[in-house]
């Protein structure tokens, strides 16, 4: 479903990513672990479409994306196309990102009318189904004020599922949460996983990454160093720099 191809990015004279691959077949979940400053952060941001890489290829469904090749020629997106392959990948951040000004049920609406050019009243419906499916049918008229992180968040997984993505992305969806509300989003995204979305999950939460990943990678200095299905990885990992990682994580 998504593969990447050889991804490079810097930032001035620091190399974040240094040729990372990887793929995500349709309905796999794939969680990657690494310490902070690997370029986690940015290797979603970049499948998002959020930010162009320097080189390398991102490829949804078969297509490749924020380019369009013509008789060889490969030229960049405009911001009008670039838009419409974002609504192919819903992505959830750290800190949740919603409009402050706007309820949970128009923050979920936002994208269908503004991107989608989906009447109102079929918005505000597919809006509605959604929050039910986060299980917060009864908040949809409370502003992000009014709602705990938790409910915020899974506001946000909303606001990316109404969109009908092909794969979501999660950049450590819980990290910025009371622990006592770690749970309940979770439990969301494992819903997600086991109605069959394919998924790239950011995250230190390793018991969720064991349960719920099909495999696990470490990231760490821009690459990836192993990827495995979780018993392996946890159990057997192969790489001194896994087994290190995974005593101060455990
Ligand atoms: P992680 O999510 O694994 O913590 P990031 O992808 O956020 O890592 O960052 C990787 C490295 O790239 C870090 O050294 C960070 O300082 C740097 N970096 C990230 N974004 C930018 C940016 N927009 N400009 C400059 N440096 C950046
Ligand atoms: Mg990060």
């Amino acid at each position: 479903m998504l593969r990447v191809q050889d991804l490079h990015k810097r930032y001035g004279a620091t190399e974040v990513l240094k040729g990372v691959d990887f793929t995500v077949d349709r309905g796999e979940v794939k969680a990657l672990l690494g310490p902070s400053g690997s370029g986690k952060s940015t290797i979603l941001r970049l499948m998002a479409l959020l930010e162009a890489p320097d080189a390398g290829e991102i490829i949804l469904d078969g297509k490749r994306l924020g380019v369009s090749v013509s008789g060889g020629r490969v030229s960049h997106l405009r911001e009008r196309d670039l838009a419409r392959q974002r609504t192919d990948i819903g992505m959830v951040f750290q800190r949740f990102n919603l409009f402050n000004h706007l309820d949970a049920l128009h923050n979920v609406m936002l994208g269908l009318t503004q991107v989608r050019k989906v009447s109102r009243s079929e918005a505000r419906d597919r809006a509605h189904a959604m929050l039910t499916r986060v299980g917060l049918a009864q908040r949809a008229g409370h502003f992000p004020s009014e709602l705990s992180g938790g409910q915020q968040q899974r506001v946000a997984i909303a606001r990316a599922l109404v969109m009908d993505p092909k794969v979501m992305l999660f950049d450590e969806p819980t990290s910025a949460l009371d622990p006592e509300l770690v749970g309940e989003v979770l439990a969301v995204m494992e819903q997600l996983a086991g109605e069959g979305m394919t998924m790239v999950v950011v995250t230190h939460e390793v018991r969720f990454a064991r349960r719920v990943a099909d495999e696990v990678a470490l990231f760490d200095s821009g690459q990836i160093v192993e990827q495995a299905a979780p018993d392996e990885f946890f159990d057997r990992p192969q790489h001194e720099r896994t087994r290190r990682f995974l005593e101060h994580v455990h």
